[in-house]
């Protein structure tokens, strides 16, 4: 079924070759600014850092925060995500000497057993560094996943652990899988699956208890 839905939202929307940065860094970065934020945003405070020559560990960890609170500031809520940033600095470099290497190395587990000790890294925020910028096999929920999920009616998991666990027991453990399926997911909450969903024209519809119950149109598919 998992499979099955996968297959249905990749032949609609193709590979969205996620994520859009150019280094393992920017993937981490890129995931700390886009909390509560469009992507536009959070581009927008990219170009600012990539112009300052500043998307780089050592300089991030030493440039002062009112310089990079200015940098950061179309992602919104700057101060809190430059302390946010600063405390993720902080931690590399204390616990790996600021590689990011030492930190990858490690197990799928260890790495996010430290991600979330750093304040302002949660769940989703790790699972997208593991699975973005380590290139690791880790499922990442958001609440276009618990939305839609929950209305196509596969499962009545709400919370993180539970419906991460749901994805990962039933889809092999496949890094480029669970890259692409997760971009996939976002893809439909943004373009159908939203508060007021587009079940009409989603490629979802036939599967989905959802439309079966609202919407006249949709057949069951097997
Ligand atoms: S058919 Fe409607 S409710 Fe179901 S996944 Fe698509 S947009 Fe969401």
């Amino acid at each position: 079924m998992l499979l099955g839905i996968y297959n249905d939202l990749y032949q609609h929307f193709g590979s969205q070759h996620w994520w859009p940065a150019q280094t393992p860094f920017e993937v981490i970065v890129g995931a700390i600014l886009t909390q509560q934020t469009s992507w536009n945003n959070v581009e927008k405070a990219i170009v600012n850092l990539k112009r300052e020559k500043i998307l780089d560990p050592k300089k991030l960890r030493e440039i002062e925060s009112e310089k990079l609170e200015t940098l950061i500031k179309p992602s919104g809520y700057y101060r809190q995500k430059t302390k946010k940033l600063k405390n993720f600095m902080g931690f590399l470099f204390e616990r790996h000497g600021g590689k990011l290497e030492e930190l990858f190395g490690q197990s799928i587990e260890q790495i996010r057993m430290e991600l979330l000790s750093v304040k302002g890294i949660g769940k989703e925020t790790a699972d997208s560094i593991i699975l973005y910028a380590a290139n690791k096999p880790t499922f990442v929920i958001d609440a276009y996943t618990v939305r839609a999920f929950n209305r196509i009616g596969v499962t009545k998991e709400k919370d993180y652990e539970s419906l991460k666990k749901f994805f990962e027991d039933n889809l092999p453990k496949d890094v480029n899988l669970f890259n692409e399926y997760h971009a996939l997911i976002v893809a439909l909450g943004k373009n159908y699956c939203r508060t007021n969903p587009i079940c009409g024209k989603c490629p979802l519809r036939e599967r989905c208890d959802y439309a079966l119950h609202s919407y006249d149109g949709a057949k069951r598919k097997k």
